[in-house]
């Protein structure tokens, strides 16, 4: 009998995407389905990103890429970086990928050998995890609570780190809770990652998606020293509106951007030179789009937190970034929905869908069993009614 390498018996598809496939295909079947599972942005980048993309399509040599980026996409992402109070990175501190998680698949490739041990603060994206098990590394899972507003603290941080710790993973604002961490926090943080000479990937892909007018904080900003080590992952997906043109960028050490470009070479060899394009012109086109999206974004939010409020038991803390809430729903724990007994996040969500049409994640993806995430990147004429199924839901509960 042939078989698979051992750490594909590690490997296991994104939960997430099996709960979107779900909903889809409820969907096709006539059902009618409001989808607060997937984090795609509901809307697209502006005519510049398209005429951009056929301008390169018309001139296409129909060869190879650079296996680091074009330096026209490479400079642009620099003064990005640059305007975003990022100093000193020249080209070879960066490269491309095939969007954020490609990118950071190889920069954790890059990193960690079997055994190492890498923390993951706890809800995490859930790629993290399952990136760590196929890699054969150790992930020390640090739960953040709800009470903790689902933040990392220095202290646990402090704690946590031993001589067995290669890497933090960090992730700001997050996926799937929304948090943003306050400049105060994030210095504490860096201030004791300065002591201790490990890696740190920080996931900075939904960067520019913050509200309430709340700066945007970073270890490399808070302690420049720390620059030697931190490792930037960001991407166009969220931002952007361009999830599926798969651009992905990471900028850190002059060694870490070699290794991606090395894998890169045996592996992608290129992003294609129309996402190139479309990039670069996102990148230097109007910058309009997203700040427009954050007013809609945060609108949104708080009709999300003014629906959770009227779900007695219902704790959540206040996102202020990204698209998601992340509400504890574990008061419902131990009660039934129609006959239908509910003693988990999983039964919660299957429960919340095949009664009402509403498709959530359940948060033990994130590694947070007691709460479920709802992405509101939905049409904004669908969230009304999507939520106020979500609070008969509740209502309902016996
Ligand atoms: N990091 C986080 C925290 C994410 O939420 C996602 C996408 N959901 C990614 C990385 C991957 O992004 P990309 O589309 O650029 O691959």
């Amino acid at each position: 009998m042939l078989k698979l390498a051992e750490r594909m018996g590690r490997a296991k598809p994104s939960a997430i995407m099996l709960v979107a496939e779900k909903a889809k295909k409820l969907k096709a079947e006539g059902r009618d389905i409001i989808s607060f599972s997937i984090g795609v942005p509901n809307f697209l980048p502006g005519d510049h990103v398209y005429t951009a993309a056929r301008d390169s399509l018309a001139k296409d040599s129909g060869s190879y890429g650079s296996n680091r980026g074009p330096d026209a996409l490479l400079d642009a992402f620099l003064k990005h970086l640059q305007e975003g109070g990022f100093e000193g990175y020249e080209r070879k501190h960066v490269a491309t990928g095939i969007g954020a998680k490609q990118v950071l698949f190889n920069v954790m490739y890059a990193l960690l050998n079997e055994g190492d041990e890498i923390l993951i603060p706890t809800p995490y994206w859930t790629s993290y995890l399952d990136i760590a098990d196929i890699l054969g590394a150790r992930s020390k899972l640090l739960y953040c609570s709800p009470e903790q507003h689902y933040k990392l603290t220095a202290a646990q941080l402090e704690a946590a780190i031993t001589p067995e710790t290669k890497v933090l993973l960090f992730n700001n604002p997050s996926n799937p809770t929304g948090m943003v961490y306050t400049h105060e926090e994030v210095r504490a943080l860096a201030d004791v990652l300065v002591k201790h000479k490990i890696w740190v990937i920080s996931d900075d892909i939904y960067n520019r998606m913050i509200f309430d007018g709340l700066g945007y904080a970073h270890l490399v900003k808070a302690r420049p020293e720390l620059k030697d080590r931190v490792i930037l992952i960001d991407s166009l997906s969220k931002t952007y509106g361009m999830p599926g043109w798969r651009m992905g960028f990471v900028a850190g050490p002059v060694e870490v951007a070699q290794a991606i470009v090395t894998l890169n070479s045996n592996h992608i060899t290129n992003v294609p030179e129309v996402v190139n394009a479309a990039a670069v012109a996102a990148l230097t086109g109007p910058q309009d789009v997203p700040v427009l999206k954050n007013k809609e974004f945060e609108a949104k939010r708080d009709l999300v937190m003014a629906a959770l409020g009227k779900c007695p038991g219902v704790i959540c803390p206040k996102p202020q970034g990204a698209f998601y809430v992340f509400p504890d729903i574990s008061v419902s724990y131990g009660k039934s929905h129609q006959g239908k007994l509910i003693q988990n996040d999983v039964d919660f969500c299957n429960a919340l869908l095949d009664a009402k049409g509403v498709a959530c994640v359940p948060g033990s993806a994130f590694g947070e069993p007691r709460a479920i995430r709802i992405s509101y990147t939905c049409p904004s004429a669908q969230l009304p009614d999507g939520l106020q199924r979500i609070v008969d839901f509740f209502a309902e509960l016996a």
